[in-house]
């Protein structure tokens, strides 16, 4: 082991979140360094390769808001820009304000524990290092722990076979090859839908099908790059006014009080729309009121039986178990079409599953499929997974991931009790897992700063959230999710996935809040407005 490296500040993951948050460290002066497990910055634009990978919200909605000089330099290419552009951009922003002299690479941190007397953490590498830092910052993800399934014989199949998180930085051939992808959820969708007609014959396995609505993606020229530069604060302004922290805005007319024929009038035209107009922009009743939500339903399964040209190929493609808006909605781009080509084949697992993974392909109940290249694209332990894989020890010698074994408990979603100096921007309960991500993330970078900057003047060198706000805000968080109808899906925002021990027993883990961006976003500044008072600081 090294000599321990000190900073004040130690920021974890050089993501979306990290990029802004050393920013501002550095501005502020404040001694601080951010460790990055993979070997470049990026996050979840540097990892998730796999073809198809784009935003579903718009490029211009998605970029930081911080800069002027950045909201003039950088053209979006795309209305919903590609993997390849999303990791120019954050590298363009990080390049621009030199920040990855900041950046430590193939840092994974593996344990940190909290130091009483000293008032510090103490975090190790998996390389061996050892860091202490006054305050850690994690800014490791929501969505950036994958979980492969946990098929027997996985580790015998003699073709290529990745979680989509893992695809290979080399191109993988596929033309003319047999690519059997398990999974459709928004990242299946993506993959499924861009390979169809570059691969020999594909094959789909799919457990539950997914809503999916049209991505409507079209290219961004100068003209309207230009438009978009004059229009930068409106469309940051619009955005903090939105529940999800899109332009789009829910339509209150009122679900009732329209004709069902004017209804289906407007979602003709909401399908028609780029993003997630179709969600964020229809009536709120969808997500309150089963009626509602089962009329949008039946329209989109209707979407789907004009895509589709088998019968029963679209009856397997619409899902019965949850209604339209009810699990986080995958946006498309001809992924329906997809099933209209003789090479792509779907494979219902629920009339017969899976049994094991052979060398030579997948083995169901009643088939065995031979393939060249297995895509698992089966999702991640979502928002906590991150904070799982480290161990992260807190006052008296208690591991977050025991106290979260239930689902995470944290206050405001950015401190949790027991785990002093130690703030999660994007953290479990916080709004950024159900909005557009870096809206909801520059506003948790620059509390979390103000915070620190709170201490450094007020010469605070301890911080811990009181367990009483903590149960408040845990409360708060349930009653949001309670009240959607999301409250009985299964997908990954109530912490649903059978690849997890533990997770698979359908019993909500609240880790998302549901209040909406603006409300979460008064909460923090009047938490911030209030000196804190629900903080113990010494
Ligand atoms: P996901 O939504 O959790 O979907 C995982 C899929 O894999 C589901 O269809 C699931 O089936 C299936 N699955 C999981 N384990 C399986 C097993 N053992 N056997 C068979 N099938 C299995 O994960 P994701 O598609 O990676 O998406 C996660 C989130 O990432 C998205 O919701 C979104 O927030 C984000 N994302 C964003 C973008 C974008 O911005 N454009 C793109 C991709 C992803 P069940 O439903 O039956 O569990």
């Amino acid at each position: 082991m090294t000599d321990p490296h000190h900073y004040e500040v130690i920021v974890l993951g050089a993501g979306v979140s990290g990029i802004y948050q050393i920013k501002r460290l550095i501005d502020l002066d404040i001694s601080a360094v951010v460790l990055e497990a993979d070997d470049d910055l990026g996050g979840t634009w540097y990892r998730n390769r796999y073809p198809g990978a784009r935003f579903d919200s718009e490029s211009y909605t998605y970029g930081y808001s911080f800069s002027r000089e950045v909201l003039d330099e950088w053209h979006w290419q795309e209305r919903f820009s590609a993997q390849p552009e999303n990791l120019r951009y954050l590298n363009f922003v990080a390049d621009k304000f030199n920040l990855r002299e900041h950046m430590r690479f193939d840092a994974r941190v593996k344990e940190m524990v909290w130091d009483e007397p000293d008032r510090q953490w103490r975090l190790k590498l998996a390389g061996g290092d050892t860091y202490t830092a006054r305050f850690v910052v994690t800014g490791i993800g929501v969505l950036s722990a994958p979980t492969p399934p946990r098929y027997p014989g996985m580790d015998e199949f003699q073709g290529e076979s990745f979680h989509t998180y893992w695809w290979p930085k080399e191109p993988v051939p596929l033309a003319g090859r047999r690519v059997g992808v398990i999974g459709t959820g928004a990242t299946g969708i993506q993959v499924i839908a861009e390979i169809a007609d570059k691969v020999g014959e594909l094959t789909v396995f799919q457990r539950r099908p997914n809503w999916s609505t049209p991505l409507n993606n079209s290219p961004i020229s100068s003209a309207e790059m230009a438009e978009i530069r004059e229009r930068y604060d409106e469309i940051f302004a619009n955005c903090a006014l939105s529940p999800n922290g899109f332009e789009h805005v829910p339509d209150r007319r009122g679900f009732h009080n329209l004709s069902a024929d004017e209804r289906r009038a407007f979602w003709d035209e909401l399908y028609a729309s780029p993003g997630f107009a179709i969600l964020a922009g229809n009536f709120p009743e969808i997500f309150l009121d089963e009626a509602a939500n089962k009329e949008i339903s039946d329209y989109i399964a209707d979407r789907i039986r004009q895509r589709v040209d088998n019968p029963e190929t679209a009856e397997k493609l619409i899902p019965r178990d949850h209604g339209f808006g009810t699990q986080r909605l995958p946006l498309e781009s001809h992924y329906f079409e997809a099933y209209n080509r003789d090479n792509v084949h779907l494979v219902d697992i629920t009339e017969a599953p899976i049994e094991q993974i052979t060398s030579t392909g997948i083995q169901t109940a009643d088939t065995h499929y031979d393939l060249d290249v297995i895509v698992y694209a089966t999702g991640f332990d979502a928002i906590t997974g991150a904070f799982d894989r480290m161990k992260i020890q807190g006052t008296g010698g208690d591991a977050l991931r025991d106290k979260w074994r239930d689902g995470p408990s944290t206050y405001l979603g950015i401190l949790s009790h027991g785990f002093p100096n130690l703030l999660m921007v994007a953290g479990p309960q916080s709004v950024s897992g159900s909005t557009n991500f870096p809206r909801a993330i520059e506003g948790g970078v620059d509390w979390v700063t103000n915070l620190l900057v709170h201490a450094r003047t007020g010469q605070i060198s301890r911080i811990e959230a009181r367990p009483e706000a903590e149960q408040a805000w845990g409360e708060e968080v349930v009653e949001a999710h309670e009240r959607l109808l999301a409250r009985r899906s299964r997908g990954w925002f109530t912490g649903y996935n059978s690849n997890v021990a533990g997770h698979d027993t359908g019993k909500v883990r609240y880790q998302a809040y549901f209040g909406g961006g603006p409300k979460y976003a008064a909460t923090l500044a009047a938490a911030a407005a209030g000196g804190y008072a629900e903080l113990d600081m010494s």
